[in-house]
C-alpha cells in the first residue's frame, strides 16, 4: 500500500526569460543522443567526436537552456552553421556542403551521382540562424 503523499515545498516563482533561448546544433544533438537515445556520455562523445568531458560540458549547457525555455516559456532556435561531410556510393569522392535541410539536390562533384550518405556532421562558427 502507498504511503500518504506528503505536500511538497515548491518555490514558484517562474522567471520569465526574454528573447530566444538559442540553442547550438550540437547542444541539440547532445541532447538528442543522452536523453532521447539513452547513450552513455562516453558512446555519445564518440559519436560526436568529442572528448567526455567535453560532451559533459555540452550537454550541461544543453539541458539548462532546456529548462530556460520550458519554465520560462521562451522561445527558441538554433544558431550556428553546420557543415556536412559527403561520400559518393558510387566513386568514394568525399567533400563537404553547408548543411541544408533537404539533401535532395545533393550530387556528386565528381561523377553526378546522387546517392549521398551523410558521413559526418560538423558545426563551425555561429552563422545562420533557422527557428
Ligand atoms: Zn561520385
Amino acid at each position: 500500500m502507498p504511503g500518504r503523499r506528503r505536500c511538497r515545498r515548491l518555490y514558484a516563482e517562474f522567471p520569465a526569460y526574454p528573447g530566444l533561448v538559442e540553442f547550438t546544433p550540437e547542444e541539440l544533438e547532445a541532447l538528442k543522443l543522452a536523453d532521447i537515445e539513452g547513450l552513455t556520455q562516453v558512446e555519445a562523445a564518440d559519436k560526436m567526436g568529442v572528448s567526455q568531458p567535453t560532451f559533459h560540458r555540452i550537454l550541461r549547457e544543453a539541458r539548462r537552456k532546456a529548462s530556460m525555455a520550458i519554465v520560462g516559456g521562451t522561445s527558441v532556435a538554433v544558431c550556428g552553421e553546420v557543415i556536412r561531410i559527403f561520400t559518393c556510393e558510387n566513386c568514394g569522392y568525399t567533400w563537404k556542403e553547408p548543411f541544408k535541410l533537404s539533401i535532395k539536390d545533393v550530387v556528386c562533384p565528381r561523377c553526378g551521382s546522387s546517392i549521398l550518405p551523410v558521413t559526418r556532421r560538423r558545426r563551425r562558427g555561429r552563422r545562420g540562424c533557422w527557428k
